[in-house]
């Protein structure tokens, strides 16, 4: 668990980047902070590393203050991924992804399989990357190779800043889709940020949105949308009101409908509100017309179709 505790930076030149922030980020929850830039995103993620000292305030991890852990200790603990990552360009992959793994001194036989293994679980076969330097990658797949070089030593961290921002819409979905898997097999305390609402809809379980260095609110993606805390947080999710069609966030169910049977189940004339409240309690849903099942409206696809509603600016109508 992070805590941040009335957390102050401010800069020789005068600037405050963040003013008296508190915030606990819980573990194994993905945690977006977005906001505009300039509004103490990076800032905020970079205290927590001791990439920046902080001016005031307390940050606390796992109950104990980030000043009395051995930086390295720390540091090996948070895996950390740039928007630009820099993969070292005459080392091959395998050596960028086992640099950490290398410096604690594991035994070649244990970095080389833990590659293998990380490879395998962003769909890079091990026998044809492994080998490869970081220029034979597109730069999608570096960035993927970031990851796991992040991920490599298994710290119980993860910070990341803007990490696919600077990828090709179809990368960047690839990469959020992977990003979202992986996080379900391994769990970590992920803290993103990101100024792209449908990216932190998409990924977050909880979204911490911050204006010149401070909070405005934290919460569910499901409490932006309907609980917007002022103007600001309404304009910067969207509109709310929007035309949304319950059809267009439907899945096909799969054939023989098993699968749907201890599912909660309503049906296609549910008002959108009423499918938000239950999306709040369940991952999925099915919906059903006429009694017979029809599909399965998955809580991310929702946020997923919501949220782009929200940026082209569409009406919905809850
Ligand atoms: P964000 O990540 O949301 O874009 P930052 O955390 O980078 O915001 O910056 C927050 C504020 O602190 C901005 O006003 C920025 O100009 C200022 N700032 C960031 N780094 C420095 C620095 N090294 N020296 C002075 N001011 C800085």
């Amino acid at each position: 668990m992070i805590r941040f505790e009335q957390v102050s930076k401010k800069f020789p030149n005068g600037t405050f980047a963040t003013k008296s922030l508190d915030l606990e980020i819980k573990k194994g929850e993905f945690f977006i902070l977005i906001g505009p830039s300039g509004s103490g995103k990076t800032t905020t993620l970079k205290i927590i590393n001791r990439l920046i000292d902080l001016s005031e305030g307390t940050v606390w991890i796992n109950g104990k203050k980030i000043s009395d852990y051995d930086i390295n200790e720390l540091r090996w603990n948070i895996g950390y991924v740039l928007q630009q990552i820099a993969l070292f360009p005459h080392m091959t992959i395998a050596e960028n992804i086992a640099i950490v793994p290398e410096l604690k001194n594991w035994d070649k036989e244990k970095i080389a399989a833990r590659v293998d293994e990380l490879l395998n679980m962003v769909g890079l076969d091990p026998r044809v990357y492994r080998n490869r330097k970081p220029s034979e990658l597109s730069g999608g797949q570096q960035q993927r190779v970031g990851v796991l070089r992040a991920l490599a030593a298994d710290p119980e961290f993860l910070l990341m800043d803007e990490p696919f921002s600077a990828l090709d819409p179809f990368s960047r979905e690839k990469l959020q889709d992977d990003l979202l898997e992986i996080q379900r097999k391994i769990k970590k305390t992920i803290v993103f940020v990101t100024h792209d609402m449908q990216e932190a809809m998409k990924l977050g379980d909880r979204i911490c949105l911050m204006k010149d260095g401070e909070i405005v609110q934290v919460g569910t993606p499901h409490e932006f949308l309907t609980n917007p805390a002022n103007d600001f947080v309404r304009e910067f999710v969207g509109s709310r009101k929007y035309a949304i069609n319950l059809n267009e966030l439907i899945t096909p169910a799969p054939a023989g409908g098993a699968l749907l049977s201890d599912m909660k189940t309503i049906s296609l004339s549910t008002p959108l509100e009423e499918v938000l409240e239950h999306l709040e309690l369940n991952e999925q849903i099915s919906v059903e017309e006429n009694g017979k099942p029809i599909g399965i409206i998955s809580r991310q696809t929702a946020l997923k179709v919501m949220s782009q509603y929200l940026r082209e600016g569409g009406q919905i109508n809850g």
